[in-house]
């Protein structure tokens, strides 16, 4: 799985926020990150959403928002930051070129 597919599949909004700092209180409200909240105005579940400032989005918006860098880049660091398997090679092809002309030096010599 990409690591968009792993972090939606194995977390919830809540439990990223709960990794990153969020507190929540008896009513499952938490401080928005995302403006001054002195009083907790932010519901998460599968996404949070903030009474607040309106702001909202699933676990990747909410750790892109926070740390301010990329959607992959946040789906890579969720991954890592929570030990979670994901597909590393999507991006990267093996050099088999060199792998194959030995396999043919082999198979016919002279
Ligand atoms: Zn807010």
């Amino acid at each position: 799985m990409n690591p968009f597919e792993t972090v939606k599949q194995n977390t919830s909004a809540r439990q990223v926020a709960e990794f990153y700092g969020a507190k929540f209180n008896k009513n499952g409200m938490c401080q928005c990150p995302f403006h001054k909240d002195k009083t907790p105005r932010m519901k998460i579940d599968n996404r949070f959403y903030c009474f607040g400032c309106n702001e909202t989005g699933d676990a990747i918006d909410y750790v892109s928002k926070l740390f301010g860098i990329g959607l992959r880049e946040t789906a890579i660091k969720i991954c890592e930051d929570l030990s979670l398997e994901y597909d590393k090679t999507t991006q990267k092809t093996r050099p088999v070129v060199l792998h194959t002309n030995m396999v043919f030096e082999i198979l016919v010599p002279y």
